[in-house]
């Protein structure tokens, strides 16, 4: 048969739908009910698009009417403003009376909560049982679905399980009475299929689950799941597994693999999972499952759907810097479905299909293929999804007679997350069912094969204009995410950290003025994971190579200063990109040497790359002189000059990145530099001088000088010839070193600059209608990420009263589900703390905890020479308990319950410091306060208080968190820059050059009639 045939056949088999059809409209667009109404609402008015669903995310957790309507108010403002639709049925009311507005919230929850169950069949067994067996009899068969996708803990993941084998239990029950459907005595349906069909969702299988760690995320999976299909096996049913976000589609895949060849299972092919034709390797990897069926001799089944999380996926690839994984143009995806629909027909034999689709000509082509290449009636199914297009599943039914639908079931609140992805896939301007029931495109259009509307989109854009090319410099953009789902990036850093592991106990000399330079006072540096694994011997300074290095930056100065501040950025560049071809390698070390999780540690590397790059950008911007004023007959010119030698005095907790970003800065702005790293990382420091050698600095202009800080801190920072320090630790040494710097010697001759990032004592604030689904894992990453070592790591999480117990029952359910272990496996959430005082500080914090208030949950700690220490939650704390006011660095956190949002506010800003803040809340008025009186350096809303960004997020905190302008800001640079001024009389005896007349005039036109004349008056 040829193409143009085929087509024929699609359109015909697509018209005989839309005809069976006829004028019925899904209840979704009906707009005569109050669902279609408010679909209809949202389909015209954007904004209220968003603050509807904004409100039915909340809305699961307004459980007192007063907190319903005071949201709805919030959301939707008062009478005159609400929509219309939210008042429906309640004409006559008025507003003003409380008993009226109670009486609006409750119709507007009532038909909320109504909507909610025309998609959800129920939120009991018996109640869904009784549904799926109504559906039954009008023919359908069904796939039932358990809701609740946040699976923060393992109790969580337990009680997700719990919940399929309660409702098992009931379908068991249920399925001896129930007839197979297409008629026959056989118990299954049509011949071949189980009446009894589950979906399950695997990342709520395992909380831990982790794309960087695939083998301990499917066994994690695999525990729960096999005891679940068995089950389901021992009722003769059926499981598919759903494919959900893309980090976990390989995990899923493998899971499957694993499962459906486990000996136990072999000969049952009654196990499935879903392929997204959106993602555009998903047609390699239906030609993998299907090699790999053959190759195993076992028969599977796939069911092919579009892909539910394409906004997802397309705003985290953008955020993340990945090349976006799904296709950008939905015929692309409607088109990639038909081809793997084909490629899946015809291994029938191999691979059973079932096609999920509300999208006629998707259906029509499949079917249309099936009859083509003879594909038996048993070996293909349609599903559809309960509460959409009903006339749509209607007419499929009359004429496909095999169509299976998928039912969600489960509590309202779990199903929210469910219910907004349907309303956004309806209600989203690409929608097959949003084009035919509202917007009546025409029959033929929508029927349109999806390579003709390619053909026809490719023909549009080669009529325009192209892109216009951005001249100059390329716009800074920040490096990408590490992204584990490729398993070329796992290997690349498992390899790195053997590699890294062949070099341990080299010994690292210093380097000044670009000699390296060996003294015999030697420190090992060592792995805090197992301090008896020698990660490199550093050699110190003492007080002669103090000198030196000072002499050697002094040397160096002004052929730097004088090198042009394009060539200067340019070095930074080559950095970058030295850096880049070494990322796995660089942050290696910092797993070995710092106790760096992996991700912890590639993303300390790509912020070292982003300083680089960014101020490299930033050089160039402030690198032109700005003409000052518009007076004629002088030119007053502003621009920056370097200040002298820097010293870069730096952390180990980023060890690459903040070293990087401060000696980056100063270099770039045409200063020399002496680095003096931490002492728990100089091998890491070590890296950065390589890359900086690499990059092919002149000698001196970076000098690598580590040592002891009280040999050398205090020396460096009273030296006469240092103008610059530049540090980043505790508020302790940062306001020690202000102090040194501010005594001035007779002999010095410039006042000291001193940029000192210190502490925090960071809060994250949790509101009464947070979402804890996403409050809880922000918290555990924020307090306990890289062992809480962050000065923006959240040590205070204040909750409002109200919500205080479910989410200290959910955030020790988390906490109790983390494993502890070295940082270079990556099944390990947390890993050691850096060294041994660190160690016996924070057990210290811990032992007051017991004191004065409350260990509520203390983790094992492996028993292992490693500097660990638990993962501690500590409450009963009062607000200005030493606990809950000083830096502790170290997985501890205070949970503080307060009285109602006020307090909270005001016990989050009581403290000395002032670094990072976040609230989790979905009250819009909470929000704003938060952005106006939460005043931290970096408040972050709804998110982590980790992870700031240079360029998005420029990162340092105000009162005694720290001096300075923001860090990957654009005010950073200017602190190392002396700005200068230089004014010239440009008038010699009466005669003013032309050019500046012109300009005075231009700009001095019409303020006053007797100011200067034009040049063109005075020609
Ligand atoms: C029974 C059943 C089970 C399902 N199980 C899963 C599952 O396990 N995992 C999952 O992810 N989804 C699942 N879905 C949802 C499915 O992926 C689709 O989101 C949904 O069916 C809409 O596709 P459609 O063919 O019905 O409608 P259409 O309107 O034809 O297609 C809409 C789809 O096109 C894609 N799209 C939209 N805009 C663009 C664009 N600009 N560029 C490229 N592509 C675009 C998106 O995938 C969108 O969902 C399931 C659906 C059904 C019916």
């Amino acid at each position: 048969m040829t193409q143009r045939d085929l087509e024929d056949r699609i359109h015909d088999c697509g018209r005989r739908y839309v005809a069976t059809i006829g004028d019925e409209r899904p209840s979704l667009f009906n707009k005569s009910a109050w669902t279609g109404k408010l679909m209809d609402a949202c389909m015209r008015n954007e904004r209220f698009k968003v603050q509807l669903f904004r409100f039915i995310d909340v809305l699961p957790y307004l459980t007192t009417m007063d907190s319903f309507s005071r949201h709805l108010d919030e959301y939707f403002g008062s009478e005159e403003s609400l929509p219309a639709v939210l008042k429906w049925g309640l004409r006559g009311l008025g507003w003003g009376g409380t008993l009226a507005k109670s009486a609006a919230s409750a119709a507007t929850r009532k038909n909320l909560e109504l909507m909610a169950r025309d998609f959800i069949v129920g939120a009991t067994a018996s109640e869904t049982v009784a549904r799926l067996h109504t559906l039954r009899e009008q023919g359908f068969a069904f796939t039932v679905d358990v809701l609740g996708e946040a699976t923060v803990s393992e109790r969580e993941a337990d009680a997700y399980v719990a919940g399929y084998r309660g409702l098992l239990d009931a379908l068991g029950q249920a399925q001896r009475g129930w007839p197979a459907l297409g008629g026959g005595s056989d118990t299954l349906d049509w011949g071949h299929a189980p009446r009894i069909n589950v979906s399950v969702k695997p990342s709520a299988l395992f909380s831990l689950a982790d794309p960087a760690d695939v083998e301990g995320s499917v066994h994690g999976m695999l525990v729960r799941l096999v005891p679940l299909y068995r089950a389901v096996v021992a009722l003769g049913g059926f499981l598919c597994l759903d494919t959900e976000m893309r980090r976990f589609k390989n995990i899923t895949f493998e899971l499957y693999r694993r499962l459906r060849a486990d000996p136990e299972f072999r000969a049952y092919p009654h196990l499935g999972l879903a392929v997204q034709a959106y993602l555009r390797e998903s047609e390699q990897d239906a030609d993998e499952l299907l090699e790999w069926a053959r190759r195993e001799t076992l028969p599977i089944s796939i069911r092919l759907v579009k892909g539910a999380y394409w906004d997802y996926e397309t705003v985290l690839a953008r955020q993340s810097g990945w090349p976006i994984p799904v296709y950008t143009v939905k015929a692309e995806t409607d088109a990639a479905y038909e081809r793997i629909a084909e490629k899946i027909l015809r291994n029938h034999d191999a691979c059973h299909l079932a096609c999920a689709s509300h999208n006629v000509r998707t259906v029509s082509a499949v079917a249309e293929l099936a009859h083509t290449l003879d594909v038996p009636a048993h070996r293909y199914e349609f599903q559809a999804l309960y509460g959409m297009a009903e006339p749509f599943r209607k007419a499929l039914l009359k004429t496909t007679r095999r169509v299976r639908l998928y039912c969600p079931h489960g509590r309202l609140l779990p199903g929210m997350a469910y219910l907004i992805r349907r309303l956004l896939e309806n209600t989203a301007n690409e929608s097959f069912l949003r084009q035919t029931f509202v917007e009546g495109v025409e029959r033929d259009r929508l029927l349109e094969s999806p390579r003709a509307v390619l053909a026809r989109v490719a023909a549009e854009q080669s009529t325009r204009a192209p892109a216009r090319e951005s001249g100059g410099d390329a716009a800074f953009r920040n490096e990408a995410f590490p992204d584990w789902t490729d398993a070329a990036a796992r290997q690349a850093y498992a390899s790195a950290l053997g590699a890294v592991r062949k070099a341990f106990g080299r010994t690292y000399a210093l380097s000044i003025g670009g000699q390296e330079m060996g003294t015999g006072d030697r420190e090992p540096s060592v792995n805090p994971a197992n301090p008896d694994e020698v990660v490199g011997v550093v050699c110190q300074a003492g007080p002669d190579e103090v000198e030196r290095a000072i002499a050697a930056a002094r040397n160096a100065f002004p052929g730097w200063r004088d090198t042009s501040p394009s060539a200067r950025a340019e070095m930074l560049r080559k950095a970058a990109a030295a850096a880049r071809r070494r990322i796995f390698e660089l942050a290696a070390w910092q797993t070995l040497e710092a106790g760096k999780q992996w991700t912890e540690a590639y993303l300390d590397v790509a912020e070292a790359i982003d300083f680089l790059e960014y101020y490299a950008c930033e050089m160039r911007r402030l690198a032109a002189p700005r003409r000052l004023g518009a007076a004629p007959g002088e030119t007053n010119e502003y621009f920056y000059e370097s200040k002298g030698v820097a010293a870069v005095l730096a952390p180990w907790n980023f060890p690459l990145a903040i070293s990087c970003g401060m000696s980056a800065a100063a270099i770039v702005a045409g200063n020399t530099v002496i680095y003096k790293p931490s002492r728990s990382t100089p091998v890491v420091g070590h890296t950065l001088h390589q890359i900086f050698q690499e990059a092919g600095l002149p000698a001196g202009v970076f000098n690598y000088v580590p040592g002891r800080s009280g040999v050398m801190g205090d020396a460096l920072v009273r030296h006469p010839q240092v103008g610059l320090i530049a540090f980043t630790g505790s508020m302790e040494t940062g306001l020690h070193i202000l102090e040194v710097a501010g005594c001035t010697l007779p002999i010095q001759s410039a006042v000291k600059k001193v940029i000192a990032e210190m502490g925090g004592k960071n809060a994250i604030i949790v509101d009464d209608d947070a979402d804890l689904d996403e409050a809880v894992p922000a918290v555990m990453r924020s307090a306990f990420g890289y062992q809480g070592q962050k000065c923006s790591a959240c040590s205070r999480a204040i909750v409002v009263d109200a919500i205080y117990d479910r989410f200290l029952e959910r955030l020790m359910d988390a906490a109790r589900s983390v494993r502890i272990g070295p940082a270079e496996d990556p099944a390990y959430f947390m890993g050691p703390v850096i060294d041994r005082s660190a160690q016996e500080r924070i057990l210290g914090y811990i032992g007051l905890a017991q004191q004065d208030g409350r260990v509520a949950f203390a983790s094992e700690v492996p028993k292992s020479k490693g500097f660990y220490v638990p993962l501690t939650i500590a409450t009963e704390v009062p607000p200005d308990h030493p606990l809950a006011q000083e830096e502790i660095f170290g997985p501890v956190l205070c949970v503080l319950r307060a009285r109602n949002f006020d307090q909270a506010l005001a016990w989050a800003n009581a403290t000395r410091f002032a670094l990072t803040g976040g609230l989790f809340s979905r009250t819009p008025s909470h929000i704003e306060r938060c952005r106006r009186e939460l005043r931290v350096g970096n408040l972050y809303i709804n998110r982590g208080t980790t992870g700031a960004i240079v360029g998005r997020q420029p990162f340092g905190g105000v009162k005694m968190s720290g001096v300075g302008a923001k860090a990957g800001g654009p005010d950073y640079l200017l602190q190392f820059l002396d700005a200068r001024v230089v004014t010239e009389n440009t008038m010699r005896r009466g005669f003013v050059p032309f050019e500046e007349l012109r300009s005075a005039g231009g700009t001095m036109h019409g303020q006053s009639d007797g100011g200067v004349r034009s040049g063109r008056d005075i020609q």
